[in-house]
């Protein structure tokens, strides 16, 4: 990002605008310029990063989003005619998949009424409220916030049972998917997206993820760069972005680990089959006794992220209720980042019912490393 200037090809586009444009909420899906739509990122590296793409870009995301996504392998009513979608997220910030929901809403004004957000910073309690007054036919979330609501189900508070859950945004692994599938009765979709590519993998019947390998290309390598067989998972992935001429990516480091199979899917796709190692937070559970509050890892990372500005963080659980919030800032602008972000997580907790959690900070010690290679960002007791 320090580079943005040269980088980006329309030099029309200059970061101070659009970092001021994506810290005014109140025009979020708003065509930058006119003719761009912008989104943010935390990036892998911990510094946010910011992507403007042009209508071409969009136009081959919304076709690859349609005709490869979760809405064409439905066996009825494809076009969800009549049916409430919900999507449970990030909501109110300049997040790729909000800034896409809000978009497909203002352009299709028969989606405005039957697409609705519900933002998961708020108490399960009130997250299960707002789904049981909407009971939508889809939910579209993250697989953490799935599992959330697949417990709420079995505890009986949860009364509307989708028809399919659709997830992205996580890792989803076999045990939470049939979790979910079997407390909520339902299909459960999966698909892989990045800011920097939004809909990058789809899942076909098989229960296989597919590159989108005309318009993304993934390179798995290992940690000096070097390109590994088939089959075997990398140090990191590099993604080049066919479709974004205005911001070119190309051989970028998405920090994921991703395996590229050879074998052509029983589905009869040949576009390659994927395994992707991603994000893999934690969902916290706080307070002593029983119930605890459960607290979702994208919520705090949101919160730390958007409320705080803090981006290169880890959260480690200590105890019932004790945390640990580390960065590997240093100096001043370390400490006042610590200070707004445990103002801002202990306000978060409180309004999600963890009292009396104790948070500590410490500055210039960065996260531990996960399975993935990424910083675990949320960690467990
Ligand atoms: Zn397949």
């Amino acid at each position: 990002m320090s580079r943005f200037d040269d980088w980006v090809t329309d030099p029309t586009l200059r970061l101070d605008a659009l970092r001021r444009f994506a810290s005014d909420r109140s025009c979020i899906a708003d065509p930058f310029l006119d003719r761009y739509v912008v989104w943010e990122s935390s990036g892998s590296s911990g510094q946010p990063a910011v992507f403007a793409q042009d209508a071409k870009a969009m136009a081959v995301y919304d076709a690859l989003g349609f005709w490869r996504g979760p809405a064409l392998r439905r066996t009825a009513n494809p076009w969800s005619v009549g049916e409430r979608v919900a999507f449970v997220g990030a909501t109110g910030g300049h997040f790729a998949s909000w800034v896409s929901m809000e978009r497909l809403r203002r352009l299709n004004p028969a989606l405005k009424g039957r697409l609705q957000s519900i933002s998961f910073l708020q108490r399960a309690d009130d997250l299960v409220a707002e789904l049981n007054a909407l009971a939508p036919a889809v939910i579209a979330t993250y697989p953490s916030v799935a599992v959330l609501l697949a417990q709420e189900r079995l505890a009986g508070r949860l009364d509307a049972v989708p028809r399919e859950v659709w997830t992205g945004g996580e890792d989803l692994s076999a045990a939470a998917r049939e979790h979910v599938q079997e407390a909520l009765n339902c299909r459960v979709i999966n698909s892989c997206g990045a800011s920097e590519f939004l809909p990058l993998a789809f899942e076909c019947l098989c229960g296989n993820l597919h590159l989108n390998s005309d318009w993304a290309i993934l390179e798995a390598v290992d940690d000096r760069g070097r390109e590994v067989p088939a089959g075997e998972a990398g140090a990191t992935t590099l993604l080049t972005n066919l479709a974004n001429h205005v911001q070119p990516l190309i051989r970028y480091d998405l920090a994921d680990r991703v395996t590229l199979h050879a074998a052509v899917c029983a589905c009869g796709s040949h576009h390659p089959v994927i395994d992707v190692q991603g994000r893999n937070d934690d969902t916290l559970q706080l307070g002593r006794g029983a119930p605890t509050v459960q607290i979702l890892p994208l919520a705090l990372s949101t919160v730390l992220e958007d409320a705080a500005g803090l981006f290169d963080f880890q959260l480690e659980q200590q105890g019932p209720c004790r945390l640990l919030l580390r960065t590997g800032l240093l100096g001043k602008g370390a400490d006042s980042s610590l200070r707004r972000a445990r103002a801002a997580l202990s306000d978060f907790l409180v309004q999600q019912g963890a009292h009396g959690v104790h948070i500590h900070c410490k500055s210039g010690q960065a996260g531990r490393r996960g399975r993935s290679g990424k910083v675990q960002r949320v960690v467990a007791l």
